[in-house]
């Protein structure tokens, strides 16, 4: 078996398994060793079971001295009760409705549980603890990996499929040398161990630092080919348009300054002789979507055309409709592409596109595709871009001549943050919302006032307003209790909105339903949206003006603002609701922060500092596609050092520094994975 081999040569892997596995996107036997866990449980060793505390987790080594016979009690119920003995105190262990489990067991044999203590009527034992057969995760802590559980694959199932490989393979390295030494990095082969089953915390600690600079060297190598590809010295000069002042005299609203100021920056750069990269950060609402549209418009006057690529399909129908409505009685042939459009259709736009007669095509990743051809791309806008890869950004590009683009994003990133995930580049903010906006009041309520929110739901709906629902998505997670969409729907309509129209949105819908559904919610069909963040960037309904977050405490402080950012987008008086669980004083600090403040920049900051960089064993949060492991802002000092070094080994006449970057190449031409490239 080699790292590359498919994950069915591993024993223990059926068809089933295999099935369940391609659905979380492991393929291979190195997808199955990049399949992280997401956090680490600790079990003490207790040597000495007189001194366990109540709800402990322990793991003890001990011997079966006195087998006792089931007790039966009403129900049908069966008590299974063993003593063993640490050497020093007897351990009574109880099982419920196991009565196989004293098959398990021989008189006088040793054996190491896992279990939580209970302590019940002074008595001291342990409930359904659990016999590990060999040390399974293999190290001397106690240290249990956690991994994301989907699709009925348990955690013990990854822990001994992972297990499995690591006794077979070993991985080699990858990084040159004098990386490894600059850095002082522990090997790859170790790093990876590590990682799934740490000696100890500094261990883990090693390995996570050569992990996270592996990603952010790699993703900087691929800025560097990117910037290496792109002839900027050979952009194409665009006037500026005299129609532009019809087209401003048009805008159903004024612009504000800061779109003023951002426009200006673009077209500027348009007319530099060089190729144009500039982002556009503004909070949500402030108005990007116009920005590019107009920017885009003088791209078209100048006889070039525009693609306009957005993270999800409603927000593309939802740009398309905008440009529609903006450059409306310009004779602007304006297309959708997207993967809900019929075949036929589909065909004769991407003929239409590369004969010129589209001046600007919107959609989704649909426009990467190897046959969407242009007959002169000059302007690239991509929304919310850090949803996109590097490869996919490449891919866009060459289907123009040195085009220039344009990145519009919500999120705050720093400028030497933005230096490092997109190259050189040019910043314009908007930092205002337009005229009318109101603050959105926000409200933290604990899950046991839910009915709360949901009367205060019914009373805007019947002022003729509409309503989002948001849920966390669900994994199979015996530690959580999340509500899911569907459960949650359920429920809602059975409680409280019984005679109010409510639909659900959710990741996993096919395109034209969602489509479907946001239409119906756009045209006030439907009043109450159950959703998973689908909805979380830019979807823009001036109607909707309450925010209902479930779970909030489960989402990240920058994303609970975007959601918040789907109200308040008129000029109606619009709220946000976020119905959670304090468990810690960050919880409650961050829960404060979304409360006090309407600032996506001071959120942003807040949730930083909150979080924290100690936090090894903690929670992990849901990173972009590019990063597994790497939050690319409490990481920014590696990702400096990370960036430095693919410069220089871009740049390296070195034999081995070359081949190095030959590898990734080819191996990301294949591979989405990317860690490890040789
Ligand atoms: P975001 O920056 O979050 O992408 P959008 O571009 O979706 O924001 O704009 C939000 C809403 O504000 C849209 O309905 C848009 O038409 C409207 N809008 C944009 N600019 C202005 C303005 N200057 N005055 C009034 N409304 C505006
Ligand atoms: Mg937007």
């Amino acid at each position: 078996m080699d790292v590359y081999s498919n994950v069915s040569c591993i024993k223990g892997v059926g068809p089933k398994t295999k099935k369940v596995l391609e659905d979380c996107s492991i393929y291979t036997i190195m997808d199955l060793l990049l399949y992280f866990p997401r956090d680490y449980k600790e079990y003490n060793s207790c040597n000495n079971f007189n001194e366990g505390k109540d709800k402990e987790e322990v793991i003890v080594a001990c011997k079966a001295i006195d087998i006792k016979k089931d007790i039966r009690i009403p129900g049908g119920k069966t008590i299974t009760t063993i003593i063993f003995t640490d050497g020093n105190n007897n351990i009574k262990c109880k099982w419920f409705n196991q009565p196989y489990i004293k098959n398990s067991f021989m008189l006088n044999n040793e054996y190491v549980l896992k279990g939580k203590i209970n302590i019940y009527k002074n008595e001291k034992m342990l409930t359904n603890p659990k016999v590990l057969k060999e040390q399974l995760w293999g190290n001397e802590k106690n240290i249990e990996p956690v991994y994301p559980l989907r699709n009925g694959i348990t955690n013990s199932t990854f822990i001994k499929l992972i297990n499995e490989i690591l006794k077979k393979v070993e991985i080699e390295e990858n990084l040159p040398e004098w990386i490894i030494d600059k850095h002082k990095f522990i090997s790859l082969n170790e790093a990876i161990r590590n990682i799934h089953y740490p000696k100890d915390k500094s261990a883990l600690f090693e390995s996570k630092k050569r992990l996270k600079y592996q990603e952010l060297f790699t993703y900087s190598l691929k800025i560097a080919m990117l910037k290496n590809m792109r002839n900027t010295s050979k952009g194409i000069s665009f006037n500026i348009s005299d129609s532009l002042k019809n087209l401003k005299e048009k805008l159903p609203f004024q612009l504000t300054e800061a779109q003023n100021r951002a426009v200006r920056e673009i077209l500027i750069d348009q007319k530099k002789p060089v190729v144009m990269n500039r982002l556009v950060q503004g909070d949500v609402g402030s108005g990007k979507t116009v920005v590019g549209i107009i920017s885009a418009f003088n791209i078209i006057m100048n006889g070039y055309q525009v693609a306009f690529m957005a993270p999800t399909e409603i927000l593309a129908n939802q740009h398309f409709e905008e440009a529609n409505k903006i450059l409306e009685g310009f004779n602007i042939n304006i297309k959708l592409l997207c993967g809900s459009i019929s075949a036929k259709e589909k065909e004769a736009i991407k003929r239409d596109l590369k004969e010129g007669k589209i001046h600007m095509i919107i959609g989704t990743h649909a426009l990467l595709e190897d046959d969407v051809e242009f007959d002169n791309l000059g302007f690239i806008i991509t929304d919310e871009q850090h949803r996109f890869g590097v490869m996919q950004r490449s891919k866009l590009i060459n289907k123009g001549e040195n085009p220039d683009t344009l990145v519009m994003t919500a999120t705050p990133i720093p400028r030497t943050l933005a230096l490092y995930l997109y190259g050189d580049l040019e910043v314009s903010i908007i930092d205002q919302l337009p005229p009318g906006r109101q603050k959105i009041d926000t409200y933290f309520i604990k899950s046991s006032e839910k009915n709360r929110a949901y009367s205060f739901a019914i009373k805007e709906i019947k002022e003729g307003r509409q309503v989002y629902i948001v849920c966390p998505l669900v994994e199979e997670n015996e530690n959580l209790e999340l509500t899911s969409v569907e459960y949650l729907h359920e429920e809602l309509n059975n409680k409280y909105f019984k005679d109010i129209p409510t639909a659900i949105l959710h990741g996993k819908m096919p395109s034209k339903e969602k489509n479907n559904i946001m239409n119906k919610f756009k045209n006030g069909e439907i009043k109450i949206l159950i959703a998973t963040t689908v909805i979380e960037v830019g979807v823009n309904i001036p109607n909707a003006t309450l925010m209902i977050v479930e779970n909030a405490e489960r989402f990240g402080l920058a994303q609970l603002h975007q959601l918040r950012g789907r109200v308040g987008r008129g000029s109606k008086k619009s709220y946000c609701i976020l119905i959670g669980e304090v468990k810690n004083h960050i919880t409650k600090k961050r829960m404060e922060t979304m409360v006090k403040s309407n600032d996506g920049f001071f959120i942003a900051d807040q949730d930083f500092k909150l979080r924290g960089s100690g936090e090894i064993f903690g929670f992990k949060q849901h990173g972009t596609e590019e990063f597994l492991l790497c939050n690319i802002v409490e990481d920014i000092e590696a990702f400096k050092l990370a960036h430095e070094d693919a410069k220089l080994i871009w740049k390296s006449e070195n034999l081995l520094d070359k081949n190095i970057i030959k590898y990734i190449m080819k191996r990301l031409e294949t591979n989405t994975r990317y860690i490890c490239f040789n």
